[in-house]
């Protein structure tokens, strides 16, 4: 059953170091469905690899729970636990061949030779390895090496494909190629992944559900969309694209919405994100709204009554393809940033020096707390 359902409860690990406990890993709980292409995502230490190690058996969990379809895989030993592995470094044998790189496994297991031959060689067609197979690690880029490493994790036939960071290695053009080439592998096998990446875009690109980790726990987890649209902190704001951030207080109104005033600004916040927020009036808070959803307009033009709007100058303007992105700054100083399509309806072009509003719909502002507040 390569489409194995996996739950994860209450999972702790705690190391010892020179005498004190860290925390790695602190009561993360979440579940995979059976064939979900599921990522860990966050910045370096905040638990993703050790919660992966822990999965795998590579790592005793400190308490929690781990069942796949339904059955205690903690007591499961890791060599009988049937998870393919693949790691940032390939660990290629260089003194084998790519055939033997990917039948060694099979080789300790004690496969038979004609076993042996038959999935080999399936799993090096899989990954289009074929032309490769009598060839050494070396006489292979470092791309080809990744889908080797691949190969020899799927020649077992795994319940589940565990990857970390794979594609660190690799450069920015092939790191793109290679995200297609597993997302679209997954997609054929059916195989429940999990993957773990640092990198933001990877995830989207890749993942149908993302966990964003953080300092150990779980902050949000959905798909990209459910992240980059309605971000549950601060922090998925931040790490999950690029955010204006306008931080402020919290104030109730009795409609089921509400505003986040600053100084003599009020911005309306509304019903949707002020109940998935559920704030106390007088709350430190921040109103975060993606660059592409501003509106740059002149600064007397009159705004929409049921838009918010701050004023801004443009300081710079930045051509990105089909795309141009202004940055700003507003009265007080912060910095904001907007984006918009060279060849969209918003299409004037703002030159810097500038004076303008910004402008933007009620329902395209996220209201979250601000633990910093
Ligand atoms: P990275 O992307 O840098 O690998 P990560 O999110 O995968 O980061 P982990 O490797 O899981 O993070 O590490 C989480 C925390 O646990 C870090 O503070 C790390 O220093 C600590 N840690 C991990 N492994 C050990 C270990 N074997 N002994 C002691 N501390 C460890």
């Amino acid at each position: 059953m390569a489409d194995a359902a996996l739950s994860v409860r209450n999972l702790t690990k705690e190391f010892a170091v020179s005498g004190a406990t860290v925390t790695a890993v602190d009561q993360v709980s979440f579940d995979v469905r059976g064939g979900e292409f599921f990522t860990m995502l966050g910045p370096s230490g905040c638990g993703k690899t050790t919660t992966l190690r822990v999965i795998a058996g590579l790592e005793d969990a400190t308490s929690g729970e781990i069942t796949v379809d339904g059955r205690d895989f903690m007591a499961v030993p890791p060599q009988r636990r049937n998870i393919g592995m693949v790691f940032q470094s390939y660990a290629l044998f260089p003194h084998l061949t790519i055939f033997e790189n990917v039948a060694y496994g099979l080789r300790l297991r004690g496969t038979g030779v004609d076993e042996i031959a038959r999935r080999v060689a399936a799993t090096l067609a899989l990954l289009q390895l074929e032309p490769y197979a009598m060839r050494y690690p070396a006489a292979l880029s470092g791309g080809q090496q990744q889908r080797v490493s691949i190969a020899r994790a799927l020649v077992y036939e795994p319940t589940m494909l565990l990857l970390d960071e794979p594609l660190a290695n690799l450069d920015a053009k092939l790191r793109g190629m290679m995200r297609e080439e597993i997302r679209a592998l997954q997609r054929r096998l059916g195989i429940t992944t999990l993957y773990v990446t640092h990198d933001q875009e990877e995830a989207l690109v890749m993942s149908d559900r993302i966990a964003i980790f953080n300092a150990g726990r779980i902050d949000q987890l959905g798909s990209g969309e459910d992240l980059y649209d309605r971000p549950a902190s601060l922090f998925v704001a931040d790490f999950i694209g690029e955010s204006n951030i306008l931080r402020g207080q919290y104030e109730r109104d009795g409609a089921g919405g509400g505003w986040l005033t600053r100084g003599s600004w009020r911005w309306r916040v509304g019903r949707a994100s002020a109940e998935r927020a559920a704030l106390d009036t007088g709350s430190p808070a921040a109103l975060v709204v993606r660059p592409e959803r501003i509106r740059i307009v002149g600064s007397n033009d009159q705004v929409p009554a049921e838009a918010n709007s701050v004023e801004a100058a443009i300081t710079d303007v930045l051509y990105l393809g089909s795309d141009r992105k202004y940055g700003l700054t507003l009265p007080d100083g912060q910095r904001a940033a907007v984006r918009q399509q060279r060849d969209g309806a918003a299409g004037r072009e703002w030159p810097s020096g500038e004076r303008v509003q910004l402008t933007w719909s009620i329902d395209d502002g996220v209201l979250v707390a601000d633990p910093t507040g």
